[in-house]
């Protein structure tokens, strides 16, 4: 029996990329036929006429699966939908950009038979990248791996090959917050890497802005730390040492001096910085606090409307 391999792919408003992307990811496929495929697009809402494109690739290529949302999730609930409906022996997230070679998949799923679970995609290269989202994002898996337990590798992003065992394991997680290469990584296996250099956008425009990706990071942060939670017990106990000790500098001074009146702006200084650091602390609570009551409501992370193909066992 061939093993089977499922190549999951969310599309968010990708209308002019679709002919490019079937006709590179098919050149590959067709070229490695010791394995069998099955592509899950996912349209994750889209308001141009990606699914209608989706659905003219099924029909003239069986490989593809469309499932469709029943609106725009956000890229990682439409990959959880992806990888929920795959039923590979060993599953691939990719862009639907082509900003992840399909030229890797050979070497991913040679990696795959010679033993590894997981086998990471490393760009090597982020020329492609503007120069604020290279350092940005340098910044944010420093920020990460600095605060939590669970690491990310830099430069890799969710294109990866997992085995069957790794995908059943995320599965398994119960959250529905759903930031992937969080739960990648905290899953484990045994991991290897192929490198990369990082292309250009085949077509279309890129659907993250920074504000998204600010987010993003963010749901990084606080689904994987609890530092900048604990942070505050801290800072509040070096400010109260400190102010106690300011204060038994001023009965000397008093004691010593007499009384006086200048220290109007010092005090200012003082209230102001203090209440903007109370501030802070009571947004990173609520950070957590917002989270935790969205994920209390337990909703599903995604809804199918529709799925054309790869349901039958
Ligand atoms: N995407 C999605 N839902 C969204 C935003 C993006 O499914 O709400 C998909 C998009 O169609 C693409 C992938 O996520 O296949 C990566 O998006 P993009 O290329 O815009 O991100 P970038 O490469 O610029 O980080
Ligand atoms: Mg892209």
């Amino acid at each position: 029996m061939k093993k089977l391999l499922s190549i999951v792919v969310p599309f968010f408003n990708e209308e002019e990329g679709i002919e490019a992307f079937h006709a590179s990811l098919s050149a590959v496929m067709d070229g490695l036929p010791t394995v069998a495929f099955e592509v899950i697009c996912v349209d994750d809402g889209s308001k141009d006429r990606t699914l209608q494109g989706l659905i003219g690739l099924r029909q003239r290529d069986a490989r593809f699966v469309v499932v469709e949302l029943s609106r725009n999730f956000g890229k990682e609930a439409a990959l959880t939908a992806g990888i929920d409906a795959a039923k590979g022996d060993a599953v691939i997230p990719m862009d639907a950009d082509l900003q992840d070679p399909p030229s890797l998949i050979a070497p991913m799923i040679e990696a795959w038979q010679s033993g590894f679970e997981v086998v990471l995609a490393k760009r090597v290269d982020r020329r492609s990248d503007s120069f604020l989202k290279r350092k940005t994002a340098e910044l944010f898996y420093r920020v990460h791996n600095g605060l939590s337990t669970v690491k990310i590798p830099a430069n890799v992003g969710d294109f990866r090959l997992m085995d069957r065992s790794v995908v059943d394991a995320l599965r398994s997680l119960p959250e529905q917050q759903r930031f992937m290469k969080g739960l990648f990584a905290w899953v484990g296996y045994r991991t290897t890497t192929v490198e990369y250099a990082r292309s250009e956008r085949a077509a279309g425009q890129t659907k993250f802005s920074g504000w998204k990706l600010w987010n993003l990071a963010l749901e990084g942060i606080t689904g994987f730390s609890i530092a900048p939670l604990k942070i505050w017990t801290y800072l509040g106990g070096l400010g109260a040492v400190l102010s106690l000790l300011y204060a038994l500098f001023i009965v000397i001074r008093t004691v010593v001096q007499g009384v006086d009146l200048p220290g109007y702006a010092s005090l200012m200084v003082a209230i102001i910085f203090f209440g903007s650091v109370q501030l802070i602390g009571i947004g990173m609570l609520g950070e957590y606090i917002g989270r935790i009551y969205i994920e209390s409501k337990r909703r599903p992370v995604y809804l199918v409307r529709k799925q054309y193909g790869g349901r039958s066992e």
